[in-house]
């Protein structure tokens, strides 16, 4: 097969290494990162010039065409491929509106009956100074739109959440994105990734995740876009991965279906387990950077395969063969990041990395120039490994990532920790 990846970070790096281990496909990544040009052909078109990749896909004859980031999918990649006859696995741009539209994931929520926290949607300042003055704090004050992730304020105290209010709707630092502002009632709970392969009418769930957002050990500092992950979560063991598909997933498929957008793809539930179960924070309309790269190590099953079952509308009839161990990642991360940072450094020790047993080096933000590989992004790789249960594969990881060299590089030493305190408290 021939399979297009849209995307140049670790989780581009991680699908095109999957579709790789199948030695017939051939990948091509647009525009990739100094790993996939390791084991695929990257491609010079950024992920968002939908018309170039349209072309692409039609003269190279893909069969396949898999968009990584979500500003491909609202800007409707999908809709054009479909409409150019090129299968593509994701979801079209109104679909792509549970990610980009958070008061559009609200509603499709309401309406099919998934829980998630109360919330009101303002567009005029004062109102949302009343509400915030009559509920008080703690709160969540989010910009509607897409905001590099940067978009959510949770607000411990009430001058936090007027000051968000300014910020968003006066300063407009996140643009249009917040002209819809939602005040949101603080949940609390861990949290988890859930993530399922969509084929319009049903959902096959992958093992469950957890991510780790903010920047420093113990959960310390600004958010980021994710400073490593694992899988499985101990928190939703596979046996509860129908049970969790039947409440926050199928029933938004269905809703999709019924307004004549079948959803193709993947659908991510990022969950709060609150002590009133399971709730909704938000929907994404792709793979997670980087819950990816765990889950991709794990799973056994031919990824395209599966993507074509969706594509085709028969994924109900797909299982999935997942290894049993647990695989978890650590990001490398340039100093600054989320701020700024510095580019250019070069890394050393890759391939001793990669020699670990059972250990993957996934790019985010890599470039090769001669033969080196050198830093390009905030988040730089994820290295990735799987051992047997979570102590295990926190181990090897680090193990593996202590053999790479990075000057200004630093990393989270703590991936994994909760998960295995919360499972000595259950043992
Ligand atoms: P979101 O982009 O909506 O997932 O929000 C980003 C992060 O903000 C989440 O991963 C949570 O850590 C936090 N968050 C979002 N909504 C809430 C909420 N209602 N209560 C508490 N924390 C929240």
């Amino acid at each position: 097969m021939r399979i297009l990846v849209i995307g140049s970070g670790g989780r581009e790096h991680a699908l095109a290494w999957k579709f790789r281990q199948n030695p017939a496909h051939t990948v091509f990544v647009a525009p990739g990162n100094g790993g996939s040009a390791a084991c695929a052909h990257n491609v010079d078109i950024a992920a968002h010039a939908v018309t170039e990749l349209v072309d692409f896909a039609r003269r190279e004859k893909m069969d396949l065409v898999v968009p990584g980031p979500e500003l491909a999918l609202t800007l409707g990649v999908a809709d054009a491929m479909t409409r150019a006859g090129i299968p593509c696995f994701g979801p079209d741009a109104y679909c792509a509106r549970l990610e980009g539209s958070k008061s559009f994931a609200k509603e499709i929520m309401a309406e099919a009956g998934v829980p998630t926290a109360a919330c009101a949607a303002f567009t005029d300042l004062a109102a949302a100074k009343d509400y915030v003055l009559r509920h008080g704090a703690p709160l969540v004050i989010k910009a509607d739109g897409l905001a590099s992730g940067k978009g959510v304020v949770v607000a411990a105290k009430l001058e936090e959440a007027l000051a968000a209010l300014d910020e968003m709707m006066v300063k407009r630092i996140h643009g249009a994105a917040a002209d819809t502002v939602l005040i949101e009632e603080h949940l609390t709970g861990e949290e988890l990734s859930f993530l399922c392969l969509c084929d319009g009418t049903d959902a096959l769930p992958l093992p469950s995740a957890q991510d780790h957002k903010a920047v420093f050990d113990g959960d310390a500092g600004p958010n980021t876009g994710g400073m490593g992950a694992y899988s499985p979560a101990p928190l939703l063991p596979d046996n509860q991965l129908e049970r969790m598909a039947d409440l926050v997933v199928r029933p938004v498929v269905r809703a999709m279906a019924g307004r004549g957008h079948p959803f193709v793809g993947v659908l991510y539930a990022g969950l709060m387990m609150t002590a009133d179960g399971p709730k909704v924070l938000e929907y994404n309309v792709r793979f997670g950077d980087p819950e990816c790269q765990p889950l991709l190590l794990r799973l056994e099953s031919d990824l395209a395969d599966l993507m074509l079952a969706c594509i085709g509308g028969r994924i109900s009839r797909e299982k999935l063969a997942c290894a049993r161990a647990t695989a978890l990642g650590v990001v490398l991360c340039s100093r600054g990041y989320p701020g700024a940072y510095a580019k250019g450094m070069e890394i050393s020790g890759l391939d001793a990395a990669g020699e670990d047993d059972g250990a993957v080096v996934f790019h985010s933000g890599t470039v090769c120039k001669e033969g080196r590989i050198l830093a390009s992004g905030g988040r730089v790789l994820c290295v990735t490994a799987l051992g047997d249960g979570l102590a295990a594969a926190q181990r090897s990881a680090y193990a593996a990532l202590e053999k790479i060299r990075m000057p200004d590089g630093f990393y989270r030493r703590d991936i994994g920790a909760k998960g295995i305190t919360f499972l000595q408290g259950t043992m």
